[in-house]
């Protein structure tokens, strides 16, 4: 049961006796009730978290709707567990994400954010994807339509693909990402459509939307037209309840294919990928002392070698490989640091990788605490039996 809270300056105001030159106070005066619930803290961060997503998040912006006084008859983890069911959408606002494997990228994730600020309560998200798999649910999606093509890479039929989906579905805004393939895409529906496009847009509400322009001289606004592109990190990924991602029936795209003929991923040799496109890297730190090792696990992993600052002024890895804020500032998915302390410099060039594993022998090591998934352990044993656990795989 939660007590009222007390309040102590005017409990000692109520039993001070009145008149005489030093202040003096009478026990027996009956106390003044303050009436206010007292705070519940832990139940206020409970009713805040973001359910789904490997490391807790709290949404802020529902802080008006917390409950802030316990609650006996409702569990904390009832009262959070809640899906966004939009039934009947008054109108479909679709997004149409890079995924390159499949996998939702940051800025996909904004999207779906940016997104979910158009359809507000009445209007549901649809992403637009060439696979499933992506947990897309818990990224926003209310609704979810495969627009594979028979081919890997052609532009020309994903193009036409979407641009019918647009049509079919009626969509009121499509969002795609102002990359090198999504606005490549996004321009060619556009040309399809017959229709305007809002390229690189930075800002965007229910009835507005802005971009620079003119070398950042002039701010171009507009009410929301149908086919918007988002540059990276202007709005915020989607943070609220899970959604219902249903299926949602597309026509069957018509026949025929592009000027392509064929096209072939052409995988990129992580060796010598920079390091600031890289995928997945793997870097040493000054816990590290079998530099041969560990360039073989870079190998045996297909990642990225990486270094902090200690190694590469120890010359024991070249200057290219520094991450850091005076390196590379990373775009991984994954970093791997074995024995790296995660100084303040280091950790500004991975703030932008999804998931990152520390190996070290200090548990309260700051690149422990980034870390995803730590392995306490010395870096020179880890590195061998990982590479032995690669060269088991089938
Ligand atoms: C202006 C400025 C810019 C900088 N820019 C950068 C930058 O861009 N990038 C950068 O990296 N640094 C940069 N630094 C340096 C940075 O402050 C740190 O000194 C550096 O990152 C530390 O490197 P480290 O973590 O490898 O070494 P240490 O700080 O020595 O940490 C070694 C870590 O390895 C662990 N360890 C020890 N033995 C083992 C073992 N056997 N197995 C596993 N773990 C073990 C330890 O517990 C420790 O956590 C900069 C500094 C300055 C002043």
């Amino acid at each position: 049961m939660s007590r009222l809270r007390r309040n102590p300056r005017a409990e000692r105001e109520a039993m001070r006796i009145a008149g005489g030159a030093r202040p003096r106070f009478s026990r027996e005066a009956s106390l003044p009730v303050s009436g206010r619930p007292r705070r519940d803290p832990r139940a206020e961060i409970e009713a805040l978290l973001v359910p789904g997503g490997v490391r807790p998040r709290l949404d802020r912006l529902s802080r008006g709707s917390v409950r802030p006084v316990r609650d006996e008859a409702t569990s904390p983890s009832e009262s959070t567990v809640q899906t966004r069911v939009v039934a009947a959408p008054a109108f479909l606002v679709a997004v149409v994400p890079d995924a390159p494997g499949g996998r939702l990228t940051p800025l996909d994730r904004q999207l779906l954010g940016a997104a979910h600020l158009l359809a507000g309560e009445d209007g549901a998200v649809l992403v637009l994807a060439e696979t499933g798999g992506e947990d897309f649910a818990h990224a926003g999606a209310d609704r979810f339509g495969l627009v594979a093509t028979s081919s890997d890479y052609d532009p020309e039929v994903r193009a036409a693909v979407v641009a019918q989906a647009l049509e079919s579905l009626n969509i009121r805004h499509a969002l795609f990402a102002e990359s090198a393939e999504g606005g490549d895409l996004a321009r060619r529906v556009a040309a399809l459509l017959g229709e305007p496009l809002f390229a690189g847009a930075e800002s965007l509400t229910p009835k507005l939307v802005t971009r620079p322009a003119r070398g950042r001289r002039i701010e171009q606004r507009r009410a929301p037209p149908r086919l918007i592109s988002l540059v990276a990190d202007s709005l915020a990924p989607y943070a609220g309840p899970v959604c219902e991602a249903l299926a949602v029936e597309l026509p069957t795209p018509e026949a025929g294919g592009g000027a392509i003929v064929s096209a072939e991923i052409i995988p990129a040799d992580p060796a010598t990928v920079p390091l600031g496109e890289a995928e997945f890297v793997v870097s040493a730190g000054n816990g590290v002392s079998d530099i041969a090792s560990f360039l073989d696990l870079a190998r045996a992993l297909r990642a990225t070698p990486g270094a902090s600052r200690m190694l590469c002024d120890a010359g024991l890895m070249p200057r290219s490989a520094q991450v850091g804020a005076s390196g590379t500032v990373l775009n991984a998915t994954c970093y791997l640091a074995l024995g790296i302390a995660g100084a303040p410099q280091h950790l500004q060039g991975i703030t932008g990788c999804e998931h990152v594993v520390a190996v070290n022998t200090d548990l309260h090591a700051a690149m422990v605490e980034r870390a995803g998934l730590a392995i306490i352990a010395d870096a020179q044993q880890v590195m061998p039996a990982l590479i032995a656990a690669l060269e088991d795989e089938p």
